[in-house]
């Protein structure tokens, strides 16, 4: 297991310096993990209060399923640790990835009323696991946030059951949350919604400052 921590801390050291040079984890916002073992659960996972521009393998730490840290390493996990047991758990996620774009938190708040954001017939749809067509429907659900990370876990655990398709979700006016079997896949996930929020937020913007109107059967979104 201490191989595979390892492993997955300078892995996931390398995400947050990747996505700090994107603008989506700038100053200490967001938080990664990784499963390094299923029985017990085990996760290597950011450290609370990092700069991310700077993070190292030794910033990662390893905690168990009541985000307790075990082992080695020693420091305060990340305040949204629960979030990541309760997705690690139910979807049985390889890795937790949580950004805080400009984009997503924008969206977040735009669609926060209908409770959703969906994104349909876009191409980059392919990028998410098990997508085979540009025709596939991803339904994102947005709760409210939330400092009571119980309460909030709680209720991330509720909405994974009541959508079982979704690959992510989205905190009001905070972030992105998504996942994968694996660190890749959820790195990638990441890539292609952060890439959907921000041509869904610019089109937006397009619209309103040309007086323009979307193209009927064009890329869409909606609540
Ligand atoms: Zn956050």
């Amino acid at each position: 297991m201490a191989d595979r921590f390892r492993t997955s801390a300078t892995q996931l050291a390398a995400v947050g310096r990747r996505f700090y040079n994107r603008g989506w984890v700038l100053g200490t916002s967001g938080n990664f993990s990784a499963v390094v073992s299923r029985k017990p659960l085990r996760l290597a996972i950011t450290a609370s209060g990092l700069a991310k521009r700077t993070l190292t393998p030794s910033q990662i730490l390893a905690c168990d399923e009541h985000a307790n840290i075990v082992g080695r390493t020693s420091g305060k996990p990340s305040a949204e640790t629960l979030l990541h047991i309760e997705i690690a758990r139910q979807r049985r996620a390889g890795a937790v990835l949580h950004t805080h774009s400009v984009w997503s938190t924008m969206l977040s708040e735009r669609h926060a009323r209908e409770g959703s954001l969906t994104l349909e017939r876009f191409e980059m749809l392919k990028g998410l696991s098990g997508v085979a067509s540009h025709e596939h429907r991803e339904r994102i659900p947005i709760l409210d946030n939330d400092q009571d990370m119980p309460r909030l876990a709680a209720r991330v655990g509720e909405m994974l059951e009541q959508h079982p398709g979704a690959h992510a979700f989205l905190l009001r006016q905070h972030g992105l949350y998504t996942w994968g079997d694996t660190l890749a896949d959820a790195e990638r996930h990441v890539e292609i919604l952060e890439f959907l929020f921000e041509t869904i937020g610019r089109t937006r913007t397009l619209l309103t400052t040309s007086g323009d109107t979307a193209t009927p059967g064009g890329p869409s979104w909606r609540s």
